[in-house]
């Protein structure tokens, strides 16, 4: 889906790069080729993993709290982050060889009704833009099972093929990597401003919508552009916009200390000034994983590593101390 002939070539046009491609070859993402002068999705139905997670772990922390998410990964990514936590799946694929397991779609749906306190399917590991065909199908099919549908992604996508997942998805956890435009040309092979529009077809679609930021020291760890990113958010997406702090771990081709606790702290303090909701991943010992009440600090939803405990009217959308609504 999405291509166009271009003379005698065809251009993908689900993500950004727009690749042109002749006879055979494949895209920047490595799973997308040009046969017979249509583009084929090399990694429909091939599952690199898949398995029963915390929804927590998506990260995911307003959608669900406490349920699990049946988790499906592939291989291929559109970006090349030479810190890629999961770069044994999503970079370097061998187009004749992808690996994985063939799995089919009412086989997954069946897996994921089979565990009672299971609420859907999520596609992540990998960057399932790339995987767009298998993507939609077993979106669609497990929405009309009754399956809640979530995609963790770079949110590195074109408009029109995002708003065709934007029908079937029910909550994104997108990437937000960094603030700007060198960061994502440099470090990830990619641009920062398609990210910022795909963040903000998401929220006018008012789909759940959740933003990690890996903090990378001396990357994207700047003071003040991190605060124009919490502005952006705040002015663009709202100040009730879930935003994940993530500790950043030597992967790939980096190698610098992992995030100190001070910085983590620190960038937490400048977005707590204009988000309501700012968590920290990765650093248990830092204890900001808790929803607190905005009114009274009651704590609506604790979370000790992938244990959950709801305190929180979800239908009245209260805390349960003040009676204040909280909008989460
Ligand atoms: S999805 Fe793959 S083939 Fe298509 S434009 Fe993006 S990188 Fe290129």
């Amino acid at each position: 889906m999405f291509y166009q002939k271009v003379k005698r070539n065809v251009q993908c046009n689900i993500c950004p790069h727009e690749c042109i491609l002749h006879e055979g070859k494949v895209g920047v993402c490595g799973v997308r080729r040009n046969l017979g002068g249509k583009i084929r999705c090399l990694n429909y139905g091939l599952v690199s993993s898949v398995g029963f997670d915390p929804i927590e772990k998506k990260p995911l922390y307003h959608f669900y709290p406490g349920k699990e998410i049946f988790s499906i990964g592939s291989m291929g990514c559109n970006l090349s982050c030479n810190f890629c936590q999961n770069w044994e799946i999503s970079q370097n694929c061998q187009v004749e060889n992808l690996g994985g397991n063939k799995y089919e779609i009412k086989e997954l749906i069946a897996k994921a009704k089979s565990n009672p306190n299971n609420i859907g399917i999520a596609f992540t590991y990998n960057e399932p833009t790339v995987g767009f065909e298998f993507v939609k199908d077993v979106a669609s099919k497990a929405q009309k099972e009754g399956l809640k549908t979530v995609m963790v992604s770079n949110g590195y996508i074109n408009q029109k093929p995002l708003e065709s997942l934007i029908e079937v998805i029910d909550a994104f956890n997108i990437d937000l990597k960094a603030f700007t435009e060198s960061f994502y040309v440099e470090m990830s092979g990619g641009q920062l401003a398609p990210v910022l529009e795909s963040l903000k077809i998401i929220n006018k679609h008012k789909r759940h919508l959740e933003i990690t930021f890996l903090v990378i020291p001396n990357k994207n760890d700047s003071v003040e552009i991190f605060k124009e990113m919490v502005s952006w958010i705040c002015n663009e997406l709202g100040e009730n916009t879930v935003l994940h702090l993530s500790r950043y771990f030597p992967r790939y081709k980096q190698n610098q200390p992992f995030t100190s606790n001070e910085k983590l702290i620190e960038l937490f303090n400048v977005a707590k000034e204009r988000l309501n909701f700012v968590y920290i991943g990765n650093a248990p010992e830092l204890d900001k994983s808790n929803t607190l009440c905005l009114h009274c600090n009651t704590v609506l939803i604790k979370r000790e590593r992938y244990n959950t405990m709801v305190n929180y009217n979800w239908e009245l959308k209260t805390c349960p101390e003040c009676n204040k609504p909280v909008e989460l």
